[in-house]
């Protein structure tokens, strides 16, 4: 087996290493912020769209798009070799709700007017989204979710909340999933997908800040909030389908497993220059380092998967997990390698890695719930990967 980039493929990553080394925030490469933490900058949204735009004008984020909706044709490696040189940089600007979630789930579920709308903001990094599907009473159970659109002349009218929106404080637009048939039976069956404005009068975004400190999601108020029917994405009653299409999408838009490998590249930096590099700490390098390799697999199999067109379901929860849960064990060794010192706060005297340390590690505990949680993970994994028979 050869698991090597085409040379093709490889002159893109310098081009891309060239471009990052001369206009990556120099600050977020000093202080080695990840990606999964960057909302602990105070410029972080500043920065985001600043490197968006540069990397829009560039045409990467569209790079692997077909080339009728904007894109280059190239295979989705070409999207993973820039989010992997993004990671290793420490460089915002990659809206993974944006180009990782909506964009392919319009190019599969969308209208052509829809397309020709929407995919040119997404890919010249302008245009931010955001996607609202958890509500207070419903998260796995997505099925069941209440927020609620009427049908009203050539309008849906929405009210209700949701909650958990990352980036909705500052997104241009939003991926809507809501209620219009109480009835339906099942509930999946009465759902519709819409695309929403997030300039739409009744609309109300109250930050939550997480438990390092940051404000990254939010809470989402919807009174009365009209929609134009020519933003449902699928058909009426039909927003389930979209759903899933997106969430198997979600699960691969992220490189945790690239996260992983370049924070514990410079952890052990870190413990080489202050000597706490033990016969432990060794051991748990060594098995951090193999668990990185693996979960990078398993991300390029879904990859390679989606290059011949194939649609990967099981395969992206297993990749999603296994990164997600890589990244908390390697958050929690940080804390544990470093002792005190790693539960510092950021503004403290002797904080080691700039802060970053004790930040991760909270940060760290959502690994397992966004995206879809691990256990819901694992159920997928199960049923459709293994056969095994549904419990519930
Ligand atoms: C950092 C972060 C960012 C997020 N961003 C967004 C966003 O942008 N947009 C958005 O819509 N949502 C977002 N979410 C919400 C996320 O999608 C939900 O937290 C997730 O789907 C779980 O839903 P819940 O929190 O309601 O937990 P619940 O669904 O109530 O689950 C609670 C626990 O029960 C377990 N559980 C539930 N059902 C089952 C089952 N059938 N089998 C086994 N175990 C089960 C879960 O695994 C979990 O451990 C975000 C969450 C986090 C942490």
């Amino acid at each position: 087996m050869d698991f090597a980039f085409t040379p093709e493929e490889e002159a893109f990553r310098r081009e891309v290493a060239e471009f990052l080394e001369k206009e990556a925030p120099r600050e977020y490469r000093e202080k080695k912020v990840t990606y999964f933490d960057m909302a602990s900058q105070p410029d972080w949204i500043a920065q985001h769209r600043r490197m968006a735009e540069k990397l829009g004008e560039r045409g990467w984020l569209s790079i692997h798009w077909p080339k009728e909706y904007g894109g280059q044709d190239k295979s989705p490696f070409f999207r993973l070799i820039l989010r992997e040189e993004l990671t290793r940089y420490h460089c915002p600007g990659y809206d993974s709700i944006g180009c990782g979630i909506v964009a392919p789930a319009l190019m599969l579920k969308g209208s052509e007017e829809q397309k020709k709308r929407h995919l040119p903001g997404i890919a010249s990094g302008r245009v931010m989204w955001c996607e609202t599907l958890s509500e207070p009473n419903h998260g796995s159970d997505l099925a069941a979710i209440e927020v609620f659109a009427r049908e009203e002349g050539d309008y849906f009218i929405v009210n209700g909340q949701k909650i958990w929106t990352t980036n909705a404080h500052f997104a241009d637009w939003n991926a809507l999933i809501a209620r219009t048939d109480r009835n339906a039976n099942p509930p999946y069956r009465g759902l519709t997908f819409f695309l929403l404005d997030m300039k739409t009068p009744g609309i109300t975004v109250n930050p939550i800040i997480n438990m390092a400190g940051h404000h990254e999601f939010n809470e989402v108020f919807f009174e009365d909030v009209r929609i134009p029917k020519e933003n449902v994405v699928g058909g009426v009653n039909r927003g389930w389908y979209v759903v899933m299409s997106l969430l198997d999408y979600e699960r691969t838009s992220d490189v945790a497993y690239a996260v992983a490998a370049t924070y514990l590249e410079e952890l052990e930096e870190f413990a080489r220059e202050c000597d706490l590099l033990t016969a432990a700490a060794k051991d748990r390098f060594a098995r951090l380092r193999a668990e990185c390799q693996v979960a990078r697999l398993l991300h390029y199999r879904v990859a390679w998967m989606q290059s011949q067109g194939k649609v990967p379901n099981y395969e992206s929860a297993m990749s999603k997990m296994v990164s997600f849960e890589l990244l908390q064990k390697v958050c929690r060794f940080a804390v544990e390698l470093c002792g005190e010192s790693g539960v510092l706060a950021e503004d403290s005297l002797r904080v080691p890695m700039h802060g970053r340390i004790a930040s991760c590690y909270l940060r760290s505990f959502g690994f397992s719930l966004e995206q879809g949680t691990s256990e819901i993970d694992r159920d997928v994994i199960a049923q459709r990967g293994l056969g095994l028979p549904r419990l519930r």
